[in-house]
């Protein structure tokens, strides 16, 4: 494959096509079908299913769970993985993660049906987020989820109310917030002070105790999450879990019951190439913080999981050559990857066909059709001259992905396919045009108006 020179802003080249590839085991390219997802070729896909289209696949689903659990093994760790469902909470995805005996983390009703409809017990969901309504509560004790993480003292008397109206016990853990700096994107860091999640850290052994003499209310533990997509070494998680270990032998000096500790998601991804700590490194930080206490530990992984996992595949519509620089506009936009315009993120981009994989490339800036400048997917992104009709992939789109996707510009819902090996199938259909107007209605004082 040809090396495409650099054509950002930043210090660094980008990478070419051919270390995108090599970067993401389940993707392969050849000069007879192009780019492949495991063994199935893109335009195959594409063919088949149209575009825009994501397109997951199901062996790095797998890997990805292995390895992370091999890494909790090999540090000693007894630990127990609760999938984030928010990062991509599809059937299909879900399936393939609770085959693997991984647990769920869910942070809404639709959370929870979904991770219970794909089959994963109750006993191994985690219930987070910091405004669960009584309805989601109510679900939560019916289906005797495993653990209901509490974000403030009003939450656990609501929560000790409900339960014990109902004559059931909910095993609830504390989430505290570390005051830590994550070091990510301000609109994912989580663990600050000023941040809406959890309780003040100073205030969790006072709240632990209340807990404790509650009625309907288990104490099980504490939780700490401090953000997502967190990249700047294992410092951030390290400073976290020692003071989560500090906390946890402050009740038990106090003589309150732990079972257990949850130490959130939040390990990032390399999207481009930045480096990114491995799950050795994150397990060697809970090891650090938390080995001694003799207690199993709980993770909620989203990103990691299935970032990697999933791409957006897309048509060009037609390249243009505007005044000072080349566009290329896709069938895919803001409201289906919206990744880079909120957060600025940088997703790789390869063309599909085997002759676009090779051919000299120069800068373009690739876009979506929306009516807003900020509907670009890269600025300068060296790349060969795309026709319409030719297939590009944007990478690392399994998590953060569908799931963000709006009907902005009434634009249906794109169809989700997921790859295991030379099959495919079809795990979310394309909305069709009908559905978008469903449930909207004229009321009937307009209707009859000239
Ligand atoms: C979002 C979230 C996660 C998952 O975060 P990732 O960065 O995708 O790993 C885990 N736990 C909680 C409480 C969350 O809000």
């Amino acid at each position: 494959m040809a090396a495409p020179l650099s054509a950002t802003a930043g210090p660094e080249p980008d990478p070419d096509f051919a270390e995108l590839v090599a970067a993401r085991p389940h993707l392969s390219a050849n000069a007879f079908d192009g780019l492949t997802v495991e063994e199935v070729p893109l335009a195959r896909i594409a063919e088949a299913v149209g575009t825009p289209t994501w397109v997951y696949s199901a062996g790095a689903l797998r890997r990805r769970a292995r390895a992370l659990r091999a890494a909790l093994d090999g540090a000693g760790l007894r630990a127990s993985i609760h999938y984030a469902v928010k990062a991509n909470g599809n059937l299909a995805v879900l399936r393939v993660l609770a085959a693997e005996g991984l647990g769920a983390d869910v942070v809404s009703e639709g959370e929870l049906r979904a991770a219970r409809a794909a089959g994963v017990p109750g006993s191994a969901i985690v219930f987070s987020g910091v405004g669960k309504t009584e309805r989601e509560l109510r679900l939560a004790l019916a289906e005797d989820i495993f653990q209901i993480n509490a974000e403030s003292a009003e939450e656990l008397e609501a929560v000790s109310a409900l339960a014990a109206s109902l004559g059931r016990t909910a095993r609830v853990a504390l989430r505290v917030n570390p005051d830590v700096d994550a070091r990510t994107h301000a609109k994912i860091t989580t663990g600050r002070s000023e941040n809406k999640f959890g309780v003040p850290i100073a205030d969790a052994p006072a709240l632990y105790a209340r807990m404790a003499a509650l009625p309907g209310i288990e104490p099980v533990g504490v939780a700490v999450h401090i953000g997502s997509q967190i990249t700047a070494g294992v410092s951030a998680f390290r400073a976290a879990y020692a003071r989560l270990g500090e906390l946890v032998r402050e009740l038990r000096a106090a003589g309150l019951p732990l079972q257990r500790v949850d130490c959130g998601g939040g390990l990032g991804i390399p999207y481009r190439d930045e480096p990114a700590p491995l799950p050795e490194a994150l397990a060697g930080a809970i090891r650090h913080g938390l080995g001694d206490l003799g207690l199993p530990v709980m993770l909620e992984p989203g990103r990691w999981i299935a970032g990697p996992a999933g791409v957006l595949l897309a048509s060009v519509v037609v390249q243009k050559q505007g005044a000072a620089r080349r566009f290329v506009v896709l069938d895919a936009a803001m409201n289906d990857l919206l990744r880079p315009a909120m957060y600025e993120a940088w997703h790789g981009i390869l063309p599909v066909s085997p002759r676009a994989l090779v051919a000299p490339c120069s800068p373009a800036d690739v876009v979506g059709p929306v009516c807003e400048t900020g509907d670009t997917f890269a600025r300068g992104r060296a790349l060969p001259a795309l026709d319409p009709g030719a297939l590009v992939a944007l990478l690392d789109a399994g998590a953060y992905g569908a799931v963000m996707s709006s009907t902005y510009n009434m634009r249906p819902l794109a169809a989700e396919v997921l790859v295991d090996g030379a099959r495919f199938a079809v795990v979310r259909d394309r909305q069709d045009h009908a559905a978008l107007l469903a449930g909207m209605r004229v009321p009937h004082w307009l209707e009859d108006a000239p």
